[in-house]
């Protein structure tokens, strides 16, 4: 296997050779905040991601890079390019991030949430700072190191900036799995948000958990017809109380406890490390003692719908002939079914259900060459690092990449302050980043690069 210094040959012409990623992952991620890309789930409102996409194809463009820019809808663009590894026959690995961000008041914020402000205790604020600029900076800086030191990567490495993750990936990571797959040739795996942040024990131990499982996805839309009517008469048939009902019944139902193979390891290792018992039939009270990651983990103990958006009638007096409402719901791997069948009982013979968008839960396993190398980058950056498998309640672009093959890991590294909630900076307010921790991701991703 080729190692950094063994392979600088082959330099970009004229590039000076002086500027390392770390030198530069601060400004590139500043950079990225400052153009807003905002994804409200309309294409008319979400101009940023094209003007970011141009920024990362220039980036890439300049370190000699053929890079494809792929355009779903007007302004709704995705970048990719690939690095040739030294052994192009062995299965390629793909890094990526998403340059969307959700909306942000800038009103509720302390500091501005597209300035991308450094402020005195080392913090790089703005939205996209933990979700996901941090990783899109990390891995532009690597690349445009790898480029000017020409560095051969062991295998093929695959390069993604994809668009409209905040909304379900469908004009960006699904747009492209379907349109251009064989930009994707010969990956397995993939490399991206979310895991890799530390979780503080004490001052000597952190937890890094790390994604390898991430629940469904099934947004769905639920619909009472009724007869429509004069809302001062008796009436039996009102489309309002039958969905009000069902909603009701959805929203307090507490689906039963399952413990997946994810869950299960990340819970024994969390409690070895805080020195606790693990209840498997009671594991609440593991997860309580967990700090800041309990809701992340909680929400991963059991299928979740939470009612979202409700919407029916026009005036006071008028009863309307159908009411609609909107329940984000969550299953875990090999649990659809189930999930399906429990709502459709909840809901009732008179409310109809359709999915506005059902994507498929992830479970990988949590073995193999990459996941030791990206364990043993961690403990080599810092030795207080325990790397654990978790399973995140959310979705990522990782399941567009499995319609593939690609089994996807959260791994964007930052060693963080012990005081730091960071799990609840994603998607909130005064989210930042501390610079220090930029770097800090940079070194692990090149380390794990390099032995992967
Ligand atoms: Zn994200």
């Amino acid at each position: 296997m080729p190692t950094w210094s063994q392979v600088r040959h082959a330099r970009i012409e004229g590039m000076p050779n002086t500027v390392t990623a770390e030198d530069e992952v601060v400004d590139l991620c500043r950079d990225l905040i400052r153009i807003d890309t905002s994804n409200t789930g309309d294409t008319a409102t979400s101009a940023g991601e094209r003007v970011a996409a141009e920024y990362v194809a220039e980036k890439l463009s300049e370190v000699g890079l053929e890079v494809t820019l792929s355009e779903s809808e007007p302004t709704r663009a995705s970048v990719v390019t690939r690095l040739t590894g030294a052994d192009s026959s062995r299965p390629a690995l793909l890094l990526h991030g998403h340059l969307d961000v959700v909306p942000a008041q800038a009103a509720d914020w302390r500091q501005p949430p597209f300035a991308g402000e450094i402020t005195d205790d080392g913090y790089l604020w703005g939205r996209g700072a933990v979700d996901m600029k941090d990783m899109d900076a990390m891995i532009l800086a690597l690349v445009r190191q790898w480029r000017r030191d020409g560095w051969t990567p062991p295998r093929d490495i695959v390069i993604a900036f994809f668009a409209d993750e905040e909304a379900g990936s469908t004009y960006g990571a699904h747009h492209l799995v379907d349109t251009r797959p064989e930009l994707f040739d010969g990956v397995t795996e993939a490399i991206s948000e979310v895991g890799g942040f530390s979780v503080s024990l004490d001052s000597d131990r952190r937890l890094y958990p790390i994604q390898g499982a991430e629940k469904g996805i099934g947004w769905m839309k639920l619909t009472a017809t009724g007869r429509a009517g004069h809302g001062s008469f008796l009436h039996e048939d009102n489309a309002v109380t039958t969905l009000a009902e069902a909603v009701a019944r959805i929203g307090r139902h507490r689906f039963p406890l399952q413990i997946t193979d994810t869950v299960e390891a990340f819970l024994r290792a969390a409690a070895a490390e805080l020195g606790i018992e693990v209840d498997l039939d009671n594991p609440e009270l593991t997860v309580d003692k967990l700090g800041p990651i309990s809701r992340i983990v909680g929400a991963t103990l059991r299928n979740t719908a939470n009612p979202t958006m409700l919407s029916a009638g026009y005036k006071a007096n008028v009863i309307p002939g159908k009411a609609e409402a909107v329940v984000d719901g969550r299953f875990l791997p090999g649990t659809q079914e189930e999930f399906e069948r429990i709502i459709d009982e909840l809901a009732g013979p008179d409310v109809t259900r359709e999915w506005i968008s059902c994507q498929q839960a992830l479970e990988f396993p949590f073995e193999g060459a990459l996941v030791d190398a990206m364990g043993a980058a961690l403990i080599a950056e810092d030795p207080g690092a325990r790397p654990v498998p978790y399973m995140l309640s959310g979705g990522t672009d990782g399941k567009a990449l499995h319609r593939l093959g690609i089994r996807s890991y959260g791994f964007a590294p930052l060693k963080l302050p012990a005081d730091l909630d960071f799990a609840s900076l994603f998607h909130a307010v005064d989210e930042r980043v501390p610079t220090e921790a930029l770097k800090f991701g940079v070194r692990v991703l090149r380390r794990l690069v390099e032995n992967s």
